[in-house]
């Protein structure tokens, strides 16, 4: 294993993706350089498993989930789902095999037809996918607001008049329409009030027991993924940094980088949370244009030593279930 993961089948094996965007100057367009949005990521979820992605914004992680799910062409790597790399599949094979994995989308309102019902938002993909008709069509739609706890009486409304968080639960039926087996849920809740963040994390939990769901659930801030990941995986830069259980990584981080962001998750106790320390990154995150040499996080590092400029430091195995991607770790 080189991830962590606890050695069952997966169902999804992500290996050494790299998505480049080219960067084009000047009449003739000539290629200049790349951005390396994704540089060489690997994990593996297992079935009904949780694994969160989480890293500041521009890190790769929507690109990853993007590229996972094919609605980006990959620069090289392997996607592999259920034994079969979707990179190699076209046409029908991919369309039937994108029945299985679904988005949820960071911004429901952007992402639903205004001029749709909900019920028609809904029930889309079970007209596209031929699922149901007639009588059974509308008896599924009903059953999907129901599955969201949102009641059938809404069937008839446009996305206009529903709240944020009502607009997510369709965004989150719509997905749920063709019983898909994996779904990538892109920043959830980011657009969401914190009250509704709770109940959005606690619907989607509830769904993935009920319907043994697997998630990708990418996210900008751990304090969101910790109750919902089964592991997690931080990102920097496009690569992977850490990656562990859920408990390990919030009890005994080991990356620098994942140590200076839990030091800025906030604890419940006041008297805790006022006495520990907050680390403060120097500067911003270098363009993913121009990543710096060895280690990408050297030029924010506080523990930065000369190695770290020149030698990319790989993902090691740092104790059970656990890997780190930095000279300074122990391998275990
Ligand atoms: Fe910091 Fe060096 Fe470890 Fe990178 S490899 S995280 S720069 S100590």
């Amino acid at each position: 294993m080189s991830d962590g993961s606890n050695g069952a089948e997966h169902l999804l094996e992500v290996r050494n993706l790299i998505k480049y965007y080219p960067v084009t100057a000047g009449v003739l367009r000539r290629k200049v350089g790349d951005v390396k949005a994704v540089d060489g990521v690997s994990f593996s979820i297992e079935p009904g498993e949780t694994l969160g992605l989480v890293g500041e914004s521009g890190c790769g992680k929507t690109t990853t989930g993007r590229c996972i799910l094919q609605l980006q062409e990959i620069t090289s790597g392997e996607v592999m789902f259920q034994g079969q790399d979707l990179t190699k599949m076209k046409g029908e094979a991919l369309r039937c095999m994108r029945r299985h994995m679904q988005l949820i989308f960071q911004d429901p309102f952007a992402s639903l037809d205004p001029r749709m019902t909900a019920g028609d938002i809904v029930g889309e993909p079970l007209r596209v996918h031929d699922i149901a008709q007639g009588k059974r069509y509308r008896q599924q739609v009903l059953e999907l607001l129901s599955m969201v706890e949102l009641s059938p009486t809404v069937a008839g409304r446009y996305p206009h008049e529903f709240s944020g968080g009502q607009r997510q639960r369709l965004g989150i039926a719509r997905a749920l329409a063709v019983r898909p087996a994996f779904i990538v849920c892109d920043e959830p809740v980011s657009a969401l009030d914190v009250s509704i963040q709770a109940q959005i994390i606690t619907l989607l939990m509830r769904l993935r027991d009920e319907f043994h769901l697997t998630y990708l659930f990418i996210a900008h801030d751990l304090a969101v993924v910790r109750n919902i990941s089964d592991r997690v995986a931080v990102m920097y830069l496009g690569k992977i940094m850490e990656i562990t259980t859920s408990d390990r990584l919030y009890d005994e981080p080991r990356h620098p980088y994942t140590i200076s962001l839990l030091s800025a998750v906030p604890i419940p106790d006041p008297v805790v949370d006022r006495t520990r320390e907050r680390i403060i990154l120097k500067g911003d995150v270098p363009s993913p244009m121009n990543p710096p040499s060895g280690c990408p996080f050297h030029t924010r590092c506080p523990h930065a030593e000369e190695i770290c400029k020149s030698r990319v430091p790989e993902l090691k195995p740092t104790g059970p279930n656990h890997w780190t991607a930095c000279h300074l770790v122990e391998a275990a």
